[in-house]
């Protein structure tokens, strides 16, 4: 379990996301009996299960499912791969997906998954069964239209199609072809949607301009630093670069890289794609990790891990604006530090709500057999983005509080009028 800082003692990442979340409920007066049943996931899933290794050995690997809330529909979110996971985080990540869904008007509730193991020292055969054999083992607690994973830090779309091919070949013959939409971040040929991919890094540079037309500032003078560079933190630099901003520093868990007049975004991704990290970029300095977060920049983008930005490292920060593409990469402590030095957040479960959004047209394009462009993709996801980037602003106008405060106030409200009209059960 990840402790992170806290000027009292040292909290868990899920305590943190609980905090968090009594903080909104509090200033917002969410009714009591709805605060308590948010306050804990709905249903925790651990499965233990065997694996044959190449050697021909087999090895147990423990999985995780987190059904956080499924009030507004479907338990939905990803499914992490790394050493680091355990209950406390998938719990975390879950409760967070519950409020990114909820503030996006997605019809969706919140869920989690994950297995504590490192994909990077597997091969593809033995990640193949590792992944077939834990969806097995999940069974009927993931379905279409009951909980739905998708990619997440360690995963990817051929995670998603080995998960959707195992799920759909335990399901009854005539029903095979009805369960495409179990998993989201399919490959397109197999049911995936244009703009899954880059859906996360699409939302960020959507949140990112949304912030930039309140506050006057011009997106194409800015400046970046990038924490991580895989799936997210490359679409951030590639789309941030379109839109004529400049990508200073970029850091990742090979180390990191600077160049203060700017590197090219694209030419870093094709070298991170052939050599498995960021160091060593002919286009930019290795720099030490001091450089990296006290780089001259006017936004900082941790695209990775969850608690980054700490009080360890906060004060080193020079960017005016920390943009959360990562889940819970601030810690409240960093955070209260930065906003008191006049900083601006721009929360997680607003900034990378984009993955999840697009999740949910893949998953309308399952249900009614038809594709969608990537134009409409595109142009679909900047309207629920901006839409909720606007309802935010409003909630923080209203209740006076921090932007990530108000994005929570966004997704309780809708909350709390559903469990209103739905009462509670019996
Ligand atoms: N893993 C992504 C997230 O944390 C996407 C989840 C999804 O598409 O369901 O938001």
């Amino acid at each position: 379990m990840t402790l992170v800082d806290s000027p009292e003692k040292q909290v868990s990442l899920h305590e943190q996301a609980v905090r968090q979340f009594h903080e909104a409920a509090e200033i917002m007066d969410l009714n009591p009996d709805y605060r308590a049943i948010l306050a804990h996931p709905k249903n925790e899933v651990i499965v233990n299960f065997p694996v044959r290794m190449d050697t021909g050995e087999y090895r147990s690997f423990r999985g995780y499912r987190i059904q956080h809330n499924n009030l507004l529909g479907p338990y939905k979110g990803g499914i992490r791969f790394s050493p680091h996971v355990d209950l406390d985080e998938v719990k975390a990540l879950a409760t967070w997906m519950t409020w990114k869904s909820a503030l996006c008007d997605v019809p969706f509730g919140g869920g989690k998954g994950g297995i504590a193991f490192d994909p990077r020292e597997h091969s593809q055969s033995e990640l193949e069964r590792i992944v077939r054999r834990f969806t097995h083992a999940l069974g009927s607690n993931i379905g279409p239209d009951h909980d739905i994973p998708a990619p997440d830090l360690g995963s990817n779309a051929q995670t998603m199609v080995w998960m959707m091919d195992t799920y759909a070949n335990s399901t009854a013959a005539a029903n095979r072809q009805s369960v495409k939409g179990v998993v989201t971040g399919k490959p397109i040929e197999s049911g995936g949607s244009l703009g899954r991919e880059k859906a996360t890094g699409q939302g960020v540079l959507f949140s990112l301009q949304h912030w930039c037309d309140e506050t006057n500032t011009d997106f194409s003078g800015l400046r970046v630093a990038i924490q991580g560079y895989g799936n997210v933190g490359s679409n951030v630099g590639r789309l941030f670069e379109v839109y004529g901003a400049t990508i200073v520093s970029v850091a990742d868990h090979t180390g990191a890289v600077i160049a203060p007049d700017g590197l090219s975004a694209f030419e870093l991704a094709d070298h991170v794609a052939e050599t498995g990290g960021v160091v060593d970029f002919a286009g930019a300095t290795n720099c030490s990790a001091d450089d990296f977060w006290s780089a001259d920049v006017d936004v900082l983008v941790p695209g990775a891990l969850e608690n980054q930005i700490t009080l360890a490292n906060v004060d080193q920060i020079q960017a005016r604006v920390i943009v959360e593409a990562a889940n819970g990469p601030t810690t409240p402590a960093a955070e209260e530090q930065f906003l008191a030095g006049g900083g601006e957040v721009l929360p997680d479960i607003l900034v990378n709500a984009g993955g999840v959004v697009v999740s949910y047209f893949e998953w309308l394009q399952n249900k009614s057999a038809q594709p969608w462009t990537l134009d409409v993709v595109d142009n679909k996801l900047r309207d629920v983005l901006l839409g909720a980037a606007d309802r935010t602003v409003v909630a923080k106008g209203n209740h006076g509080c921090s932007r990530r405060n108000a994005a929570y106030i966004v997704a309780l409200e809708k909350l709390e009028r559903v469990y209103d009209q739905r009462g509670i059960f019996p």
